[in-house]
């Protein structure tokens, strides 16, 4: 029997609450409209694919920016709302709702322009929906169209961890006055999202996967990747830090340009435009562009303004004390769960260098629901 990690999955955007949570994450919706109304150079006349358009928001950005057709795909029933919600705002003529898998669906044209689509997950990578994403662009995009967002990375640091540690570790052993340990286990066992304040992160950060949407291929997104981690001076340059876990987030990145030229560099500076509250209520407002397009970003990193994916925390079950002049040396490791696919088991290997603690290793389901 084939196993069906798809039923319960496209279940779960049925949902309302899903898209609500979504389109309220201002600093996820407001980005994308901000590419795609600043950039009319790309829209103004294409053909674009929104994969997975849920209420169908990105599909109607897309026409507003002047596309000559959008083609909305969504597996799940909530296709239905889309093309209610894209008759309602006047669009139907310009986008076209396909109900289906977009590995399955067909399309009446052969190739377009541009693929849009909020693919991502917990820790990036959680959901596999960029797999599907990858499929479309190889079944449907036009040699040289444009991937938005068009590159992502994940990123791990190290942080004190306390917050988290008293609400799920510390939490156990004292509850109404009974001792419940035993139920600290999966707190080690997954990764867990959490919102970690940034005064909490005491190391630098590395970037463990750095994904072009043009040409990442599937197989990719199982990987393994070394890092390291410096010490810096987090409360204070001569400071010992107690490290409880460790913390990923990730950022995302929507270049006007296609291909490899899309890709923006380690070392590049990245501008951090502001999130107002409540952005939702007024039409989003395009960016000053020019002739050669605009990029937009965002973190959702503890630097940056909340957002609905907030961070994953991996607790140590042994900690580590990283002196002023140490770092972390570790290797991250991160593939689909062999029993479904749409989770992630992440371990991450690590030692301490030039210290006390010698080899450590922890392994994570990353379960994020
Ligand atoms: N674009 C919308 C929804 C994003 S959530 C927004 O930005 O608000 C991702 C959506 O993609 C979900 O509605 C999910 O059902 C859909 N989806 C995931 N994988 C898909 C696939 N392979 N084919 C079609 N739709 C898919």
């Amino acid at each position: 029997v084939e196993r069906d990690d798809d039923t319960h999955y496209f279940h779960s955007y049925e949902e309302n609450d899903i898209h609500e949570i979504m389109l309220k994450d201002t600093v996820r919706t407001v980005s994308y409209a901000r590419f795609i109304l600043s950039n009319p150079q790309i829209f103004k006349d294409a053909v674009v694919m929104d994969v997975g358009c849920g209420t169908g928001i990105l599909s109607m950005f897309a026409a507003k920016a002047g596309a000559k057709h959008v083609y909305a795909i969504e597996a799940s029933g909530l296709a239905v709302k889309a093309r209610e919600n894209i008759r309602k705002n006047g669009f139907a003529d310009t986008i076209t709702v396909i109900q289906g898998k977009v590995e399955d669906i067909e399309l009446p044209v052969k190739q377009v322009d541009v693929i849009v689509s909020e693919w991502m997950g917990y820790m990036l990578l959680y959901e596999s929906m960029l797999d599907s994403v990858l499929v479309a662009r190889d079944r449907f995009l036009a040699p040289g169209g444009l991937m938005a967002p068009s590159q992502t990375r994940l990123v791990i640091s190290a942080i004190t961890g306390d917050r988290v540690w008293k609400e799920r570790v510390a939490f156990w052993p004292s509850v109404y006055g009974f001792d419940l340990s035993t139920m600290q286990a999966p707190a080690f066992d997954e990764g867990l999202t959490e919102v970690v304040d940034k005064e909490e992160v005491v190391t630098s950060e590395a970037i463990v996967r750095d994904i072009n949407s043009h040409n990442a291929t599937i197989k990719s997104l199982d990987f393994h990747s070394s890092f390291t981690l410096n010490a810096t001076a987090g409360a204070g340059p001569s400071q010992t830090q107690t490290i409880k876990a460790f913390l990923t987030h990730f950022d995302t990145f929507f270049s006007p340009l296609s291909g490899e030229a899309s890709h923006v560099s380690p070392e590049e500076e990245v501008e951090i435009l502001p999130f107002g509250d409540n952005e939702f209520e007024a039409p989003v407002q395009p960016l000053e562009s020019s002739e050669k397009g605009r990029q937009v970003s965002f973190t959702t990193g503890p630097r940056g303004k909340y957002t609905h994916w907030k961070q994953v925390v991996f607790l140590l079950r042994k900690h580590i004390t990283l002196g002023p002049d140490q770092r972390i040396d570790g290797r991250f490791f991160c593939k689909k769960s062999p029993t479904n696919s749409r989770e992630l088991d992440v371990e991450i290997h690590y030692r301490v260098c030039d210290g006390e603690g010698g080899d450590a290793e922890g392994s994570y389901d990353v379960q994020c629901y």
